[in-house]
């Protein structure tokens, strides 16, 4: 039997556990969508490790935000879940601590948010479940 190399796109989802790494929708190789982590319109490169799995409400929301633009508008529940799936991953050896790091962005002295608050463009950006 042959071995079929596994696609970017099959490696990507395995690496966040088959779910949106942004709100833990579940997605397969044909719903889910390639973010940038560092959007190419700030200088991102295509390589493996500015890309993750996202669907395509967190994709269109996230745009051409930064992570740290983007995760402003995640309330401090939604962040602490999202840490904590980060974390997961790389336990699980699914992500590289590398990739875990582009991903969260967070620094010590900086208090997660108590409150929840609006997208920066004051919307309701997300497609959310676990807010
Ligand atoms: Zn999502």
């Amino acid at each position: 039997m042959e071995k079929r190399e596994k696609s970017q796109r099959e490696r990507l989802l395995e690496e966040t556990a088959g779910v949106c790494v942004y709100c833990g929708h579940p997605l397969t190789v044909e719903t889910m969508e390639t973010d940038h982590i560092v959007p190419k319109s700030k200088g991102g490169t295509g390589d493996y490790l500015n890309k993750v799995c996202a669907c395509g409400c967190c994709n269109a929301a996230k745009a051409n935000l930064d992570i740290r633009g983007f995760l402003a508008g995640f309330s401090g529940r939604r962040r602490r879940h999202y840490e904590n799936r980060l974390d997961t991953l790389v336990e699980q050896g699914r992500m590289s601590a590398e990739k875990r790091a582009l991903l969260s962005d967070f620094q010590e002295e900086e208090p997660f948010p108590e409150k929840p608050f609006l997208g920066v463009r004051g919307t309701v950006l997300f497609c959310i479940q676990l807010c």
